[in-house]
């Protein structure tokens, strides 16, 4: 029983077979999630079972990772940052609510 291929799913023939990232995948089907740049055993990085390239290898700088709970939070705190010094816009009674901290109304 050949195994099937990580990426499409179809049988991967020993004389073409990657082994890598707990799966097999054809050498062709190996390839960065990105940009497709075919990869080898040498130069793949992986990353949630997924070959990708150096280049796109994803980072904490990466957009895929910006909304964990960690970066909304801080997305927030910067929303709220910026409405100090502006006075609050809405009036006194709405300022309750999450994005108008009371204390900067008064
Ligand atoms: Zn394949
Ligand atoms: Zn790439």
């Amino acid at each position: 029983m050949n195994p099937l291929c990580g990426r499409c799913n179809k049988v991967v023939y020993p004389t073409e077979k990657v082994n890598c990232l707990d799966k097999f995948w054809h050498k062709g089907c190996f390839s960065c999630e990105v940009c497709k740049m075919t990869l080898n055993m040498k130069n793949y990085k992986g990353f949630e079972k997924r070959p990708y390239c150096n280049a796109h290898y994803p980072k904490t700088s990466f957009t895929s990772v910006a909304d964990t709970p960690e970066n909304l939070r801080l997305k927030q705190q910067s929303k709220m940052q910026s409405q100090v010094g502006k006075g609050c816009p809405a009036p006194l009674y709405s300022c309750s609510s999450w994005l108008h901290p009371a204390v900067e109304c008064y």
